[in-house]
């Protein structure tokens, strides 16, 4: 067996086997590039399902991370520590909201939105105890915890993880139909990707995000809108939502917020909806810790320059016109996406998703499936023109088989 054969052999049997890597074994990383343990570099056209949309070790996020470690890395929330009060507030700032409330991992963040919508349900909108919903749409992805597996609707998901927690309605994506009439008095919010990626980068039809919008503020209804893997600057703009012209109520955040190198989340909304929380009724040891601030105050920084999200909307058109060809070739049968992020599904005569990824693999470039026959293509936004277009060129060749 070669070395690498032995990690991943070594992996396989000691870790429980929730994932199906790829067999390539990484050990180091620059920008949109990793390398292996034999020294083979790859092209990362995944970027940590968003969460390295500024690259691996981006020069100015290994900055900030290496000075405050230098300083001090954790307090918990015991004490007040220098950069919190900043981290709130240009979060909320860049957010056009006023409270945040950190977490460390996306899952985390869903859950406290949801314990949010609730409490705001029971203590502002007047909800009778125990009584609180939260409509949310078929085929979304927001996490692995139980309450957030509860309603899902990926079987393999949710398989042999009962009881699930009540509490939720879901209802067919894009559908203002189906929303409106599952909502009644005791409706607290709507939880929503704005684009769904994991189930293949989905992305609404026109005018349904605004018509979510109208719908909730109609009924008093919070709209959430899970941008962990569609925000910071993924679509071309720094929020998914944006595209539609649509503010929620509440934004959830994860992934690129700890710039590709700690687990950063937060909830962040109004003082309205995040205020209604008070000591002790909610908390993390870890969320909003010093590194963690030190890292997502750069990550704010770096995308208060619109550099990224430009460059994500540039790249993203690059890519989308290349793409927009393959489904002639009878190869694909469909492409979506928005920004530099996009789900191809793969012609069955070409095999599965899977394996295209592999086949990729194969000539240097790592990308995933999602589900039997979607690829997704998510690199990161300081991927170059050059870089990118020949790991699409991969793409195609592997495609014409
Ligand atoms: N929400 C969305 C939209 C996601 O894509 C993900 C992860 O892929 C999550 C939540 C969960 O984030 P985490 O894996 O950090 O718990």
């Amino acid at each position: 067996m070669t070395a690498a054969e032995d990690l991943i052999a070594a992996a396989d049997a000691h870790s429980a086997h929730t994932y199906r890597p790829l067999p390539v074994v990484v050990a180091t990383a620059e920008g949109a590039w990793m390398t292996d343990v034999t020294g083979r570099r790859y092209l990362d056209l995944l970027a940590g399902y968003s969460a390295l949309n500024f690259g691996h070790r981006h020069p100015r996020l290994v900055e900030a991370a290496r000075a405050q470690l230098e300083r001090v890395t954790l307090t918990s929330r015991a004490f007040h520590h220098d950069r919190f009060a900043a981290f709130c507030a240009e979060l909320a700032e860049l957010c056009g909201m006023e409270m945040v409330l950190p977490m460390n991992t996306g899952a985390e963040a869903v859950e406290t939105a949801v314990k949010t919508a609730r409490k705001w349900g029971y203590r502002v909108k007047g909800v009778p105890a125990e009584m609180a919903k939260i409509v949310v749409a078929g085929g979304n992805f927001h996490g692995r915890t139980t309450t957030i597996i509860s309603f899902s609707t990926d079987p393999e998901a949710r398989a042999d993880f009962g009881p699930y927690t009540p509490g939720f309605e879901i209802v067919p994506y894009g559908d203002l139909t189906a929303m409106r009439a599952a909502m009644t008095e005791n409706t607290v919010a709507v939880l929503l990707e704005p684009v769904q990626g994991e189930n293949g980068v989905i992305v609404p039809p026109p005018g349904y995000l605004p018509a979510v919008r109208e719908l909730t503020r109609e009924r008093n209804v919070l709209f959430v809108a899970d941008e962990i893997q569609s925000g910071l600057g993924r679509t071309g703009r720094t929020f998914a939502c944006e595209h539609e012209g649509v503010a929620p109520d509440v934004y959830v955040l994860g992934k690129a917020l700890g710039g590709g190198i700690v687990p950063v989340s937060a909830v962040v909304s109004s003082a309205d909806v995040l205020g209604v929380f008070r000591p002790d009724e909610h908390g993390s040891t870890f969320g909003g810790n010093p590194l963690a601030c030190a890292v997502a105050l750069e990550v704010i920084a770096m995308l208060r320059t619109g550099e990224f999200q430009a460059r994500a909307a540039e790249l993203g058109e690059r890519m989308h016109r290349a793409l927009a060809a393959l489904p002639g070739t009878g190869t694909v049968t469909a492409v979506r996406g928005r920004g530099l992020w996009a789900g191809v599904d793969v012609a069955p005569g070409v095999g599965t998703a899977r394996q295209v990824a592999e086949r990729l693999m194969d000539r240097g470039v790592l990308a995933k499936d999602t589900h039997r026959t979607t690829v997704r293509l998510a690199p990161p936004l300081v991927v170059s023109e050059a870089d990118l277009d020949w790991g699409l060129e991969q793409l195609r060749e592997v495609l014409a088989g």
